[in-house]
C-alpha cells in the first residue's frame, strides 16, 4: 500500500481541556497574541478559559478581536503588525476557520514579512511562530490542517497558503464552546465538514487511512444531520460528536485535499457573499451525481455512511437545512471559468471540464 500520513498537531479533547493542559501552552513561548472575532470567543467561554490558563502558567498575552469572516490578505498583514507590536512569541486562535486561518498567516507574517507571492501556495518559511487553536465551529477542521484560506481581492477569489509549518502545535477541542453556535452557522459548518470528508474520499489524492477516517466522520455527521432539521437545541453529546467529526474531516483534507465543490464554492462566497459551508452544500448533490456516473460504488459508500437511501433524499435534507439560491446565466458562465482554473480541479476524479462545471452550476442555480 503506497501512502503518506502526516499529522503533527497535538489534539487535546474534552471538557476543560484548556485548563487541564495549560502547561502545554508553556512549550510554545512566553507571550501569546490571541486572535478572535468580535464577540463569540468572549461569549462562549473560550477566551476566559484561555486567559485563565495563561495566567495560571504565569504567561502574558495581548488580545486582538478584529478577525472578520473570510479574512483577507490585507487583514492578516494588519493583524501581524499588531502581533509584532505586542512582541508576542506565539499565536492563539479562538473561533472558526476565519480566526484559525488568519492566525496561521499571522504566525508566518509576524515572524518574517514575506510578500503575498511568497506567502501563498505551497511554501517553506525561514521561521513561523508556534500556534495553538480552539475551534468553536464544527466545520473547517483548520485545527488539524496545513492550510490557511485567505480572501485575495487582487485575484477576486480565495487563495491558499499551504505549509506544514502552519499546522497548529496544539488544538483544544471542547464541545461546550459550540453550544450556543446559531443553527444557521451550525448547519453551514457541518455541511462544510461533510464536504471535506466526501470530497477527500473521492479525491485523486485519496489514501486508505484518510478514506477510513472520512467514512467514520461521515457516519458521525449522518447520525446528527436529521436533528439539524428540527428546532430542538443539540445536546452537548451531539455538539461533541460534530466537533470530533469535523476534526476527522480536517485530518482527511490535510492528507487528500478538496475537489470541485470547493473550487466552485469560492466564487459563490467571493461574488455572492454566500457562507462557505452553504456554498459547498448547495453544490454537493450535483457533484455526487456527476462523480456517480463514473464511480457509483464509491458515491454509494458515502451515501450509506451518511445514512441516506438515495441522493434525492440527501439533496432534500440539504435543501431543508440550507435553502436554495439562484444565479444568472452570465454568473454561471463566469464561475465555471474561474473554477476550472482552481488547483483542486486537478484533484477531482473524474476531472470535470469547464462544460461539466457549467452543467453542475446550472443544475444547482439556474432552475428550470
Ligand atoms: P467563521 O467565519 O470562522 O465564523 C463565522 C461566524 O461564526 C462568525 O461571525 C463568528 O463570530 C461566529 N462564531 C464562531 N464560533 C461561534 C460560537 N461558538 N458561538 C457563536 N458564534 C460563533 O466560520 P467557519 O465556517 O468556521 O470558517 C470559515 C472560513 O474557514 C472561511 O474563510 C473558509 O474559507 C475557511 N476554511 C478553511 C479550511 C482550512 O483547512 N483551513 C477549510 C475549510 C474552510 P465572531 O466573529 O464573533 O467570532
Ligand atoms: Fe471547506
Amino acid at each position: 500500500m503506497n501512502f503518506q500520513f502526516y499529522m503533527p498537531t497535538r489534539v487535546l479533547s474534552g471538557a476543560d481541556c484548556i485548563k487541564n493542559n495549560s502547561a502545554r501552552l508553556k512549550e510554545l513561548g512566553t507571550k501569546a497574541f490571541i486572535m478572535s472575532g468580535k464577540s463569540s470567543a468572549a461569549n462562549n467561554g473560550s477566551l476566559h478559559d484561555m486567559c485563565e490558563a495563561l495566567k495560571a502558567e504565569g504567561m502574558e498575552w495581548c488580545h486582538y478581536n478584529e478577525v472578520k469572516p473570510n479574512p483577507s490578505l490585507e487583514d492578516v498583514r494588519s493583524a501581524a503588525e499588531q502581533a509584532n507590536k505586542c512582541e508576542a512569541d506565539f499565536i492563539v486562535a479562538l473561533g472558526g476557520g476565519s480566526a484559525m486561518d488568519a492566525a496561521k498567516a499571522v504566525a508566518v507574517l509576524a515572524a518574517e514579512p514575506v510578500s503575498n507571492e511568497a506567502l501563498l501556495g505551497q511554501r517553506t518559511f525561514n521561521k513561523v511562530l508556534p500556534l495553538a487553536v480552539v475551534p468553536t465551529t464544527s466545520g473547517t477542521g483548520s485545527e488539524v490542517t496545513p492550510y490557511s484560506i485567505l480572501t485575495n481581492n487582487a485575484m477576486e477569489t480565495k487563495s491558499f497558503l499551504n505549509s506544514e509549518q502552519v499546522f497548529p502545535k496544539l488544538a483544544f477541542l471542547d464541545g461546550r464552546y459550540t453550544l450556543e453556535l446559531p443553527r444557521d452557522i451550525t448547519n453551514a459548518t457541518v455541511i462544510d465538514a461533510l464536504s471535506h470528508s466526501a470530497e477527500a474520499y473521492l479525491a485523486v489524492r485519496a489514501t486508505p487511512p484518510a478514506q477510513a477516517l472520512a467514512l467514520e466522520s461521515l457516519r458521525l455527521i449522518g447520525s446528527v444531520l436529521p436533528s439539524l432539521a428540527n428546532p430542538e437545541p443539540l445536546s452537548v453529546e451531539q455538539r461533541d460528536t460534530l466537533l470530533y467529526a469535523s476534526m476527522l474531516a480536517g485530518i482527511v483534507i490535510a492528507q487528500s485535499g478538496t475537489t470541485a465543490v470547493h473550487a466552485m464554492g469560492y466564487s459563490l462566497t467571493y461574488f455572492k457573499g454566500l457562507d462557505h459551508g452553504v456554498a459547498n452544500g448547495l453544490l454537493m448533490t450535483e457533484y455526487f451525481r456527476f462523480i456517480e456516473k463514473a464511480r457509483p460504488e464509491e458515491v454509494g459508500k458515502i451515501r450509506e455512511a451518511l445514512g441516506f437511501a438515495s441522493l434525492d433524499d440527501f439533496g432534500a435534507l440539504v435543501e431543508t437545512l440550507l435553502g436554495t439560491f439562484t444565479l444568472s446565466k452570465e454568473e454561471v458562465t463566469k464561475f465555471a471559468g474561474i473554477a476550472v482554473k482552481a488547483g483542486n480541479i486537478l484533484n477531482t476524479n473524474p476531472q470535470p471540464t469547464e462544460e461539466d462545471l457549467y452543467g453542475m452550476l446550472s443544475n444547482c442555480f439556474l432552475g428550470e
